[in-house]
């Protein structure tokens, strides 16, 4: 209890953390400074205001200022970071795991809210997320893998975006390159099945309902990075039940 307590906790603060990242670095801001304050009146933020979730609910979801209504994205930010903190805790077993898995959670939640509000992935997240994840990997799959699931699924993407002309950015293909650092090869095989899966349940919706045409663009970020994080928590369970469903389908 005590660890699950530890994990959330660092889950809200880099969930706060997190919030002002996704709101300034699209737009090539300082996270630092200035400190945080309402983007309507530009008040500055009291303490009560900066508490996680907490400050949100006490607050009614509001700014205390000038009552102008704060985005349910900050809270939602922080309690999927927290829960994510706390899952990660669950499943790595050796320190340095837990360093990474953390790190991993935090840059593919910043890639996915900045890709849903902006439509980008900023290289301020995946350039750092690149050099951190290869340089991680001494500690969990190796320099080796590290490289070569890098620059295979960077290159694959890379592949698929030039082929479709279009539909893919050079963010997600970045974003991919940040995956297959901290994955490696078979990871990043899992997260395309999982991602190219939701993606098209997600494009078959779309097309039924006349939103979109065959050529529109779908942010691939979001179901990117949330296939990535299902991928470092259970990888090896998701292949298996996927070998055995090919096996079944075969008649093997
Ligand atoms: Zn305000």
């Amino acid at each position: 209890m005590v660890a699950w307590g530890v994990a959330g906790l660092a889950g809200l603060l880099a969930g706060s953390f997190l919030n002002v990242a996704i709101s300034r670095l699209p737009f090539g801001q300082s996270v630092v400074s200035p400190g945080s304050h309402c983007p309507r009146c530009k008040h500055r933020l009291g303490v009560l205001d900066l508490i996680p979730v907490l400050g949100y609910m006490l607050r009614g979801g509001r700014c205390h200022y000038c009552q102008e209504p704060i985005r349910s994205r900050y809270p939602l930010v922080e309690i999927l970071a927290s829960l994510g903190f706390i899952a990660v805790a669950e499943r790595s077993g050796l320190p340095g795991a837990l360093v990474s898995g953390w790190i991993f959670t935090t840059i593919l939640i910043a890639a996915s809210f900045t890709d849903l509000e902006t439509g980008l992935i900023p290289n301020l997240i995946t350039y750092p997320g690149l050099i951190i994840g290869i340089l991680l990997s001494a500690k969990t799959i190796g320099f080796g893998a590290s490289l070569s699931g890098s620059i295979g699924f960077a290159g694959l993407l890379w592949a698929a975006a030039a082929l479709s002309k279009g539909g893919m950015g050079g963010g997600d293909i970045k974003l991919a390159a940040v995956v297959g650092a901290f994955l490696g090869i078979q990871g990043s095989g899992i997260t395309l099945l999982l991602a190219s899966l939701a993606g098209s349940v997600k494009a078959g919706h779309l097309l039924v309902k006349g939103r979109c045409g065959r050529k529109t663009s779908l942010p691939f970020g979001p179901y990117l990075a949330a296939s990535a994080w299902l991928a470092w928590m259970w990888g090896d369970q998701l292949l298996e039940i996927y070998m055995a469903m090919i096996s079944s389908l075969s008649g093997i």
